[in-house]
């Protein structure tokens, strides 16, 4: 079985001074999930208090918010709440990619929330994300910010032409929201292959790897939460 990898470069006539634009704030600001390039790390914002909420954008079934909720809570030992959801952002669709663009749905949870920095935001979402750069990216985060997305999209078999299967589906989810949420709590990217925190280039590597921390990055989590 293979699955697409999302480091291969969009079709030329697909980049825009628009797109080159966004490269450049991404890179200032965000790190992405599928990117090559490494981006300077925050000051780290791990707080014992932190408290997360996951925040709906279009429709999500339950099931799946509610086993996010509990896995995630086990994994952080925060509280996790299910925020009220938001329209997806019709200005973020690219009809040529017929994607959207996470960074546009980022910006416009800046907007919606005003959050403190005890607060981090799970975006989850059932469309497909891209950045300029990328085919395709299964999440983005702020590093060491407050806000983080998951696109659910890629992670159902159904995509591939498979039949459908629910526990492999929900494994994967909470693979990829607590790796988001690890770079907005200011991990980065670890090059043990069956951590949480590894790259995922393909869902080769989502499923190759595990939903929790190596001992290094836990060490390196639990070193930060000390601190604060
Ligand atoms: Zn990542
Ligand atoms: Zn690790």
């Amino acid at each position: 079985m293979s699955y697409p990898n999302n480091k291969e470069t969009p079709k030329k006539n697909q980049l825009g001074n628009q797109n080159i634009i966004y490269i450049i704030i991404l890179i200032l600001v965000c790190f992405i999930c599928g990117a090559s390039i490494e981006m300077s790390i925050h000051k780290t914002s791990i707080h014992q208090e932190t408290k997360i909420y996951l925040l709906p954008v279009g429709d999500i079934d339950e099931e799946t918010l509610e086993t996010l909720k509990s896995r995630l809570a086990e994994t952080f030992h925060r509280n996790v709440e299910i925020h009220d959801g938001m329209n997806i952002p019709k200005k973020a669709y690219n009809p040529q990619r017929k994607q959207y663009l996470s960074s546009h749905i980022l910006d416009e949870l800046h907007n919606l929330v005003s959050s403190s920095e005890k607060e981090k935001y799970l975006a989850i979402t059932g469309v497909d994300l891209y950045v300029p750069q990328l085919n395709f990216v299964f999440g983005e985060a702020e590093l060491g910010g407050q806000f983080a997305i998951i696109s659910l999209a890629r992670l159902h078999q159904s995509f591939y032409g498979f039949p459908d299967d629910r526990a492999l589906f929900l494994e994967r989810t909470v693979k990829e929201a607590v790796h988001e949420l690890g770079h907005a709590l200011g991990l980065r990217h670890c090059p043990n292959p069956e951590c949480v925190m590894h790259f995922s280039n393909s869902l080769v590597d989502t499923d190759r790897k595990k939903a929790v921390f190596c001992s290094s990055c836990l060490k390196l989590f639990e070193k930060h939460k000390e601190h604060r």
